[in-house]
């Protein structure tokens, strides 16, 4: 890939940032430099926003036929450049390149949703509420939308937001994370190629104080954020402190009940996917496994057999299986937190701590880690780890396993694998998460289904993609009108 200056994109132009800070963003599985990201300013956000304000005022009023063709086109061209940006993915995130593809996959989706936006955002209309008088509810866009994501998904969560935000007439200027920023280098590029008009669709790469800025600018109306529970809880405070509509999604700890007389092959292999899958930094990863009754005898040494052959290594080659963390602090995070585990009681089963891949020796590895006997209550148990880590508990019964979950401070996501409906039908009606999971490992809601995160995970009332995206881009008006014949009084 070459080292690269990433530049901000900002009213249809590509601009080097002034300040002359920039960050480095490394391969997670080689270490090698691949560009350097700019830590820009605030003037440089107000620049962005004011441009996309001023852009604004024409673009929502685009007819919505003309605004989707944009993603029509842009949909062409993600497809055309599916595979470069499924490897730039990998290579700067560390995911699998099959991973990659699937964020993209998912990614792609939310612009074909996103097309039907005509559609979506259609109002209602009452005639006759009184006589010779009908009432009608429009949605209308409301103005600059700030986009903040994590890093975990170089591409996908932009997406959650960016296509219904333009395709209900706002305009838009995200921040993304500092550690992948290459991929929406990429993508914007393409949105370039698409012909969005200047200023449409905006990207001012930094830190911490580029995300206050969005926050506290007053030209931006709405805010839509993905990332840890800490810096959630900070956003939807300080944004809604200034009186903006906030969607702010946080980190997670999902529960999965195993119940004895689920399928062995099968579950064991979903699960293996769920925990380890991005290396275990995905908000839906499987990260704690609940063993019903006498369901650990039977599955605790298939995980044990299937997580120690799994093929940890770089990304791009094809026989790999699960990919480095994102950084060699984040490395240094999980292992302590796996001793922490251990200091507090738990079992080593899989031990993926000091892992050192041939010919990858500076990357941030570690193998898939196991831990069985974990306590309630405990670090692993209660903390996102968002590293390749299962901890696994037994409970006597699923009432007992719902009760957990339920008394997390996340909710996120819980799962269950079983052949028992009744079982499968409690937990889904009692289960306090907001994406349900049977017999489903990753339950992640498609595009035209909102990303439905409860309790800590989530802050706000609308999530992304969906319906609930086109309503969280628009405020609805309410008009009552009549048109008496003949007027009585002449104005
Ligand atoms: P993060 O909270 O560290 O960063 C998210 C964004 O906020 C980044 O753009 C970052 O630059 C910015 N940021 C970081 N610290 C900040 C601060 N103190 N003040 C202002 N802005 C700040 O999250 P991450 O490590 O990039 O991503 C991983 C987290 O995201 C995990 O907790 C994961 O569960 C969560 N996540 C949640 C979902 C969901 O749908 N609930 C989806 C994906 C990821």
């Amino acid at each position: 890939m070459g080292e690269e200056i990433l530049m901000n994109y900002i009213y249809g132009k590509w601009v080097q940032s002034s300040t002359g800070k920039f960050r480095d963003v490394p391969n997670p599985a080689t270490a090698e430099i691949l560009a350097k990201v700019p830590v820009s300013s605030l003037a440089e956000l107000d620049e962005a926003v004011q441009l996309a304000h001023k852009a604004f005022q024409e673009w929502s009023k685009v007819p919505v036929t003309q605004r989707i063709q944009y993603l029509f086109k842009l949909k062409e061209l993600l497809e055309a450049n599916f595979e470069g940006l499924a490897r730039c993915i990998t290579e700067e995130h560390g995911k699998i390149l099959d991973e990659s593809r699937g964020e993209m996959r998912r990614a792609i989706e939310n612009v074909e949703v996103a097309c039907g936006t005509p559609s979506l955002m259609m109002g209602d209309v009452v005639e006759d509420i009184a006589p010779g008088i009908d009432e009608m509810m429009i949605r209308q866009p409301l103005g600059v939308a700030g986009i903040i994501s994590p890093f975990n998904f170089p591409a996908m969560i932009a997406f959650w937001f960016i296509p219904y935000a333009v395709a209900t007439g706002n305009t838009v200027v995200i921040k993304p994370s500092s550690r992948v920023p290459i991929t929406m280098v990429r993508l914007f590029r393409l949105m370039e190629e698409a012909g969005f008009p200047a200023g449409v669709v905006n990207v001012v790469n930094g830190g911490s104080e580029i995300v206050n800025g969005i926050l506290d600018h007053p030209l931006i109306k709405t805010i839509s954020f993905v990332g840890s529970t800490e810096v959630a809880m900070h956003v939807y405070s300080r944004g809604t402190a200034h009186g903006k509509r906030v969607s702010a999604a946080g980190g997670a700890k999902n529960p999965v009940l195993i119940l004895p007389d689920a399928d062995v092959d099968t579950t064991t292999s979903i699960m293996m996917d769920s925990a380890f899958g991005c290396s275990g930094q995905r908000c839906l990863a499987a990260s704690t496994a609940i063993m019903i009754g006498e369901a650990d005898k039977i599955f605790i040494p298939k995980f044990a057999e299937a997580a120690s052959k799994r093929v940890t290594g770089y990304g791009i080659k094809p026989e790999v299986q699960m990919g480095p963390v994102i950084t060699p602090d984040d490395k240094k995070r999980i292992e302590g937190l796996i001793q922490q585990g251990l200091d507090e009681g738990a079992e080593m089963l899989v031990d993926g701590r000091n892992a050192i891949i041939p010919g990858y020796e500076n990357g941030n590895f570690i193998k898939p880690t196991i831990l069985t006997d974990t306590p309630v209550g405990g670090i692993i148990a209660t903390t996102e780890v968002f590293g390749p880590v299962l901890g696994i508990m037994h409970c006597k019964t699923v009432e007992e396993a719902i009760k957990i979950l339920n008394d997390g401070t996340y909710g996120n996501m819980g799962s269950i694998f079983t052949h028992d409906g009744s079982a499968a039908r409690k937990f889904r009606n009692e289960a306090d998460a907001g994406n349900i999971g049977i017999n489903i490992g990753v339950a992640a809601p498609m595009a035209f289904f909102p990303f439905s995160g409860w309790k800590n995970s989530f802050f706000g009332d609308l999530h992304g993609q969906g319906k609930h995206a086109i309503e969280f881009f628009t405020q609805t008006k309410v008009i009552i009108e009549r048109w008496p014949k003949n007027w009585t009084r002449k104005f």
